[in-house]
């Protein structure tokens, strides 16, 4: 088999803090291969951006990795210094941010962001910068007349497009994304996933991409991550996680979201709030919310076990001798 695109173990990532080291990842392992869309989902604060900055090697303090490594096309991203990891973005792996307007520069037009994106990691003349910037703002169905445009003058979705259009200059083997769709209307949004889909099957490059809003990703993505109190509690193919969800809290997050289609069920959100992850609940981290808990959850904890064609971190998918309650005689 192949070695996949990017392939991630153990990874833990600690923020200092003054009430003491918060660990907002901890122990995540994801493979992905070439070519395939992974999404990440779960709550605010379930530590997915954190997740995604430690990939993409953005973490700045109090945050640090503290475990692990993370392996793009076999080179650990975690031993590599600022300069080496300064080489690799953009041209193998480039990162779209949640609000396009922090992360365009207001004060320069398109052309000059995307020429210093690519002046940056090459040498081409004026004339391969300006053919390569229409080439990929026509890609995202901007008008190339908008070479000229500052930030300010652009709509919010052509400004996520602008941005994803720039994440391509240079054809990466891998796009992060963090929520890029976010501050977008429910239209807008449906219409820029369909075009990352469309350019991800066009142009072959794979995608990463967070979100809290787990039916957005439903149609897009192979395969789907599903992330609690700093951890992956479930891992499957995305049609798996959505049709058969096989640990409780995915089950909350799809009843948490109307389904156009079917009979109609009254939604049911998930009671209670996410944990302090400075202190986080013993044994599973979700029992304290979770409908299902019982006896060894609040003191076992769970590790993720095969259930089906995906896998959950919960222990009714453990070996019976892991998740029998204790006996009190
Ligand atoms: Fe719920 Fe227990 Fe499974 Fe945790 S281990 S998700 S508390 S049933």
């Amino acid at each position: 088999m192949s070695e996949p695109l990017l392939s991630v173990r153990d990874l833990g990532v600690v923020y200092e803090t003054g009430r003491g080291p918060v660990t907002a990842v901890d122990g995540v392992e994801l493979t992905v291969a070439e070519g395939e869309f992974a999404a990440v989902v779960g709550e605010s604060g379930c530590g997915k951006s954190t997740l995604l900055f430690a990939l993409a090697g953005l973490l700045n303090p109090p945050a640090r990795i503290t475990t692990g490594t993370v392996h793009f096309r076999g080179t650990d991203l975690v031993t590599l210094t600022e300069r080496e990891l300064n080489a690799l973005r953009w041209r193998d792996y480039s990162v779209v941010l949640q609000s396009a307007m922090n992360a365009l520069n207001p004060v320069a037009t398109l052309a000059m962001q995307f020429r210093d994106a690519m002046a940056a990691h090459g040498t081409y003349t004026k004339d391969e910068i300006h053919g390569r910037s229409v080439e990929v703002l026509r890609l995202v169905g901007i008008d190339p007349v908008h070479l000229r445009s500052y930030p300010h003058q652009l709509s919010g979705g052509m400004r996520q497009r602008s941005m994803i259009a720039m994440a391509l200059l240079l054809t990466p083997d891998l796009v992060i994304m963090d929520e890029p769709t976010s501050a977008l209307d429910v239209v807008a949004q449906r219409s820029l996933m369909v075009q990352i889909k469309e350019l991800q099957q066009l142009l072959g490059f794979a995608v990463l991409f967070v979100t809290h809003d787990m039916s957005l990703v439903s149609h897009f993505s192979d395969q789907l991550l599903v992330m609690y109190a700093g951890q992956i509690v479930e891992q499957g193919p995305t049609r798996t996680v959505f049709d058969h969800p096989s640990h409780p809290y995915s089950r909350g997050l799809l009843e948490a979201f109307p389904s156009v289609r079917g009979p109609r069920v009254p939604l049911r959100g998930i009671p209670g709030s996410p944990p302090d992850l400075a202190q986080p609940p013993p044994g599973c981290r979700f029992h304290p919310r979770c409908p299902l808990a019982y006896e060894p959850c609040d003191t076992v904890q769970p590790q993720l076990y095969a259930a089906g064609a995906a896998r959950s971190r919960c222990l009714l998918h453990a070996p019976v001798d892991v998740a029998a309650p204790e006996v009190t005689s």
